[in-house]
């Protein structure tokens, strides 16, 4: 019988989904599933290659807040998908964005969209000042001319944008973004944390970092974890200088959960997608909506369905009637939506941004940002879209 040798990658370019089982691999390793490291640190070999490796001229597994087998599986798979040469798992989503802003700006400037999670905007606006890190939120980040007018030529080192925004679901353009940094030869950063290399791959449109909190559609609410993803000689730099020493690395058991979970993430997604975008019909109908936030409703649904053909995600937004009290009185009457504060799991989740996730920022800012008081945000979750509408029909006339 003819032996099958599988040493190869196939000769033809993989498809996405296959990717998010295949991805980063390579057909010839011993296990069929990544096998958990639950190690610190590896034998170094010689003398010589410790010296080789720590100086970052061999590569090979270390010291496990630098570097792990599994973890290692994880970013391989995932700079597939994104269409990365390398990728780095951290801790939260948090630690990414953190991680990769400190590494690129250090004591400089930044330009950023002022649609951001709640948590980046009092990162950059209050934290990072106190490193050095000044920040410019541009207004209304749809106008190019506002960011053009924000760099500071010389000071600014990248600029920053979230699509699609937490909670508004604001859709940019990342292309004349990746136009104007490139103009001033610094970098875009985009966190790509609601879409996910499913629904939209930044670095295809000439982004140059991603950023992504894996704790949300990734893992399906199991773990908490993040990632930066880019060109090879950026990652490896962060990974080997300010990683190493900042120790904000991923476990190696969370990795296997994102590894597990990776698997289904487009089935999943397609399926946020179809349930948010017959909920968004649902609620953009209903007389005790005031006003609704999501792509596909609105004069520029078309517009954006050409910047993501693939679908939104699950999140949106809507102002109840009656302010902060007929918010509150929707919110605790919901059966099936959790009142929690993470989104992108199987379950429907609701929360009320302005005193939660984005109660950092002070109230002006919030509502430059669009976000107001009778605002609540659900997360749509796989669960059947009737028993939704009927969950929230029933929320909305308590309301
Ligand atoms: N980016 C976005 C868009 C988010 O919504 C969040 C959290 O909600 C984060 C980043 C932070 O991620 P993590 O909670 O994993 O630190």
């Amino acid at each position: 019988m003819k032996r099958v040798v599988r040493s190869q990658k196939p000769p033809w370019k993989l498809q996405r989904k296959t990717l998010e089982i295949h991805g980063g691999g390579s057909l010839c390793e011993h296990y069929l599933r990544p096998p958990v490291h639950r190690v610190v640190a590896y034998a170094l070999g010689s003398f010589r290659r410790a010296a080789r490796l720590f100086s970052g001229k061999t590569q090979g597994f270390i010291y496990s807040r630098i570097n792990n087998e599994t973890v290692d599986y994880l970013e391989r798979r995932y700079a597939s998908l994104e269409g990365a040469e390398r990728a780095l798992g951290t801790a939260s989503g948090m630690a990414a964005i953190k991680l990769a802003i400190e590494f690129l700006a250090h004591r400089g400037h930044v330009v950023a969209s002022n649609r951001l999670y709640g948590g980046v905007f009092h990162l950059l606006a209050q934290q990072l000042p106190k490193l050095g890190i000044e920040t410019t939120f541009v207004a209304n980040p749809q106008d190019l001319t506002q960011w053009v007018r924000a760099v500071r030529p010389g000071a600014t080192r990248l600029l920053y944008v979230e699509t699609p925004s937490n909670p508004l679901i604001d859709i940019f353009d990342i292309r004349p973004l990746a136009d104007i940094a490139h103009t001033y030869e610094i970098p875009l950063v985009v966190d790509s944390t609601l879409a996910t290399p499913a629904l939209l791959r930044p670095l295809k449109h000439s982004a140059d970092i991603v950023v992504a909190s894996l704790s949300k559609y990734i893992g399906d609410g199991k773990a908490i974890g993040g990632i930066v993803a880019g060109k090879a000689a950026c990652i490896d730099d962060m990974r080997l200088n300010w990683f190493r020493d900042s120790g904000c690395c991923m476990s190696p058991d969370t990795a296997s959960i994102f590894l597990d979970d990776l698997e289904s993430l487009t089935a999943r997604m397609q399926e946020h997608c179809k349930n948010t975008e017959r909920i968004a019909q649902f609620l953009q109908n209903h007389p005790k909506v005031l006003r609704l936030h999501y792509p596909t409703i609105g004069k520029d649904a078309q517009k954006r369905r050409t910047l993501m053909p693939y679908g939104f995600g699950g999140l949106m937004a809507f102002e109840v009637k009656g302010g902060i009290a007929a918010a509150c009185r929707a919110l605790e009457s919901l059966y099936l939506f959790w009142h929690t504060a993470n989104i992108g799991e199987s379950r429907s989740l609701v929360i009320h941004p302005w005193t939660t996730t984005h109660g950092q920022m002070p109230d002006a800012e919030k509502q430059k940002a669009g976000i107001t008081d009778g605002m609540l945000r659900l997360s749509i979750g796989r669960e059947d879209p009737t028993d939704l509408e009927k969950d929230l029909a029933q929320a909305l006339k308590n309301a």
